[in-house]
């Protein structure tokens, strides 16, 4: 096995940044579409509407649409929803926003809270899974909602859930446990709060002085991006160290405007990483997956975590395999920049915690050496006892040959 190919031209385009273009509110004025208020209020909500701006929609969509209101709300910014493309059925972006009617269908392994998060909350909205640190939820809401989303127990209230956290209770636990030291703010989305809800929040958990570390998990800069403002990234940045997760599945959506809301970010201080979803027929490859990690660091952000999908209820059809994961950790790994290749991890169902997986690298261990392999397949060996105290004396030759 030789080098990689010269990037392909579809890699290539891929990678190119684009403007999402303003689709079908052309004739909105720049005061209103760089609202993030107003975006929010145009917001893509009904059949009705979808129909007349997406006449091309087909009937297991449809079907789908017509049954969201009971199971995940439909919320599509207008900013976002230009980026899908009416002609393509399986264009990325539809995927994960217009329901399907195939969310109805449930196996047996499919839960509403596949990773047991209400099992470990000692307060409503706090899951306290690892010792040192929580996952603080602050409330359902989110810019636009995601068909596959972990979390659509309680997001969008469809279900009933009826989510009510009680900041006092959740930091007066935070406070009364100095274990905790980092605290995660998630949802539901924390950057649809107004800046001085937020501020609120983040001082009061400044003000624990066991609490080092903080982040905000987003997916705002995706969705909603004018929300990233100058005075949004003034206010942030007097938490420091303060770190966000945003959430960006494709290339696709990282346009002009989301890789200037991100430079913001990062111009203040703030240190960026990227969470994916490996969702079946959105970024199951590895082309996508590589032209999406790299343009990642092109946005100054870290690609992170890529998760393999949850086991929630009616997200057969969007579940890439495992295997698929695997091949695509092995098409990145030496193959491109460590720094774009994230770590792939399994929230174990029924509530583990994230586990790595990885593909075998170690091959072998004998006597006197360890045998493993590199990104291209070629064998190589390092001497070492079995039980990994040094070797005293040389015991043959150490080679590199290659994997048949
Ligand atoms: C993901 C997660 C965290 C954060 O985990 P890291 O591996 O530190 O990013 C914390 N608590 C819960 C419950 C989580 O699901
Ligand atoms: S942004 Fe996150 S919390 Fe909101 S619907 Fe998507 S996956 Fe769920």
């Amino acid at each position: 096995m030789g080098s990689d190919p010269v990037e392909s031209l579809e890699s290539r385009t891929l990678k190119s940044f684009q403007s999402a273009g303003r689709g079908f509110w052309a004739h909105v004025p720049d005061s209103d579409w760089n609202s993030w208020q107003w975006q929010m209020k145009n917001r893509v909500t009904t059949l009705a509407t979808l129909q007349k701006l997406m006449p091309t929609l087909s009937p297991e969509e449809h079907a789908g649409v017509q049954l969201a209101n009971t199971k995940l709300a439909m919320a599509i910014t207008p900013y976002f929803f230009s980026l899908i493309d009416p002609a393509n059925e399986q264009c990325p972006i539809r995927l994960q926003m217009i329901p399907r009617v195939e969310e109805t269908v449930t196996a047996p392994w499919e839960l509403s809270d596949p990773c047991g998060e209400d099992d470990h909350s000692p307060v409503p909205g706090l899951v306290h899974r690892y010792p040192d640190r929580v996952l603080f939820l602050v409330t359902d809401r989110c810019a636009a909602y995601c068909r596959y989303c972990t979390r659509s127990r309680l997001v969008s209230n469809a279900t009933g859930y009826d989510f009510h956290p009680e900041f006092d209770r959740q930091i007066d636990y935070i406070a009364k446990n100095p274990a905790i030291r980092d605290v995660l703010l998630s949802g539901g989305d924390p950057l649809l709060f107004s800046d001085e809800k937020l501020e609120y929040l983040l001082t009061r958990l400044r003000a624990i002085p066991h609490i080092e570390f903080l982040r905000i998990g987003t997916r705002i800069p995706i969705f909603l991006p004018q929300r990233i403002t100058p005075e949004l990234c003034a206010m942030l940045r007097q938490f420091h160290p303060l770190y966000i997760s945003i959430h960006s599945n494709h290339p696709r959506e990282l346009t002009t405007e989301v890789r200037d809301a991100l430079g913001r970010l990062a111009d203040a201080g703030i240190p960026l990483g990227n969470q994916s979803v490996l969702l079946r027929g959105v970024n199951d490859d590895a082309a996508v997956m590589k032209a999406q990690v790299q343009k990642l660091l092109m946005c100054r952000v870290r690609p992170y975590y890529i998760y393999q999908c949850d086991l929630i209820s009616g997200s057969a059809h969007l579940r890439a395999s495992v295997k698929k994961g695997l091949e695509i950790m092995d098409s990145l790994r030496g193959h491109t920049t460590g720094y774009a290749v994230p770590q792939y991890v399994i929230d174990a169902p029924g509530g583990g915690g994230k586990v790595p997986v990885n593909p075998e690298y170690v091959l072998s261990r004998n006597s006197d050496r360890v045998l493993f392999r590199n990104f291209e397949g070629r064998l190589f060996e390092y001497p070492e006892s079995k039980d990994g105290t040094p070797l005293l004396a040389s015991v043959g030759p150490y080679v590199a040959r290659d994997l048949d």
